[in-house]
Parts: structure tokens; sequence; C-alpha cells
């Protein structure tokens, strides 16, 4: 138990190494719903890496946190700005993104519409489904 939580904290002190590079990244903005002037944490997007590297991790709000981490907590509304998300360019943006979205898709029509529009290549696809929220 104790080696466990060793793990854990270890892989904080990582993670919160990528800070500085988040913050450059995001603008300092939530990178799923660009809320600002709010405190940003580091959530990893898997397949994560070995080493917490930027491309497996995103900024998010404690809104967006929140609801990604217990999914009972949903709020379809909260998730519109993911329609322009899931072009980003930064990778784990979109993976991200598009996640949350084929989560929601079953219960919300508009969430499949914009799905029905986007576009992923093999890769992409493939590291999104093979990771479901
Ligand atoms: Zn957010």
């Amino acid at each position: 138990m104790a080696k466990g939580y060793d793990i854990n904290k270890k892989r904080q002190e990582e993670l919160a190494g990528l800070g500085k590079t988040l913050t450059r990244r995001s603008g300092s903005r939530c990178e799923l719903c660009d809320a600002s002037g709010v405190p940003l944490y580091i959530l990893e997007v898997p397949p994560s890496s070995v080493e917490p590297e930027a491309q497996w991790a995103i900024f998010v709000c404690s809104v967006c946190m929140e609801q990604i981490i217990d999914f009972k907590k949903m709020e379809a509304e909260h998730w519109r700005s993911l329609g322009e998300k899931i072009w980003s360019d930064v990778f784990p943006v979109k993976i991200m993104s598009h996640r949350i979205l084929r989560k929601l898709a079953c219960d919300h029509h508009w969430v499949s519409d914009i799905l029905e529009n986007a576009y992923l290549d093999d890769e992409e696809e493939n590291t999104v489904s093979s990771f479901p929220l």
C-alpha cells in the first residue's frame, strides 16, 4: 500500500513538471471548455506514456475534471465547446473531446450530429476507441 502511494506521488510530481508547457500551450485556459481565471489541473489522457508527456495530458478546470472523473455528474450543455475542440491541432485535446462526445452521443442528438461530421485518421480513431470513457 505504501508502495502504491509512493508511485502515485512520484507520478504527481512528474506530472507537475508539465505545468509550464501546458500553461503555454493552453494560454492558461481550460483546454476543453476555455474557462479562464480558474485553477487548472493536469489530466492524463490514456494511453499515458511511461514518463508524463504533454502529448498525453491536458489542462482542465475543476468543472471539466469533475465530470470526466465522475460521469454521473456529466451535464451535456457544459460540453458544447467540444464541437470545435474535435478539430483541435492539440492531439490530446482532440482525443479527449471525441471520447467525451461519444459518451454523450447515446443520449443527445446534437452530439451525434457533431460526431457525424467529425473526422479522425486511423491512428486517432484507434487511440480514441481503445480507451473509451
Ligand atoms: Zn473546463
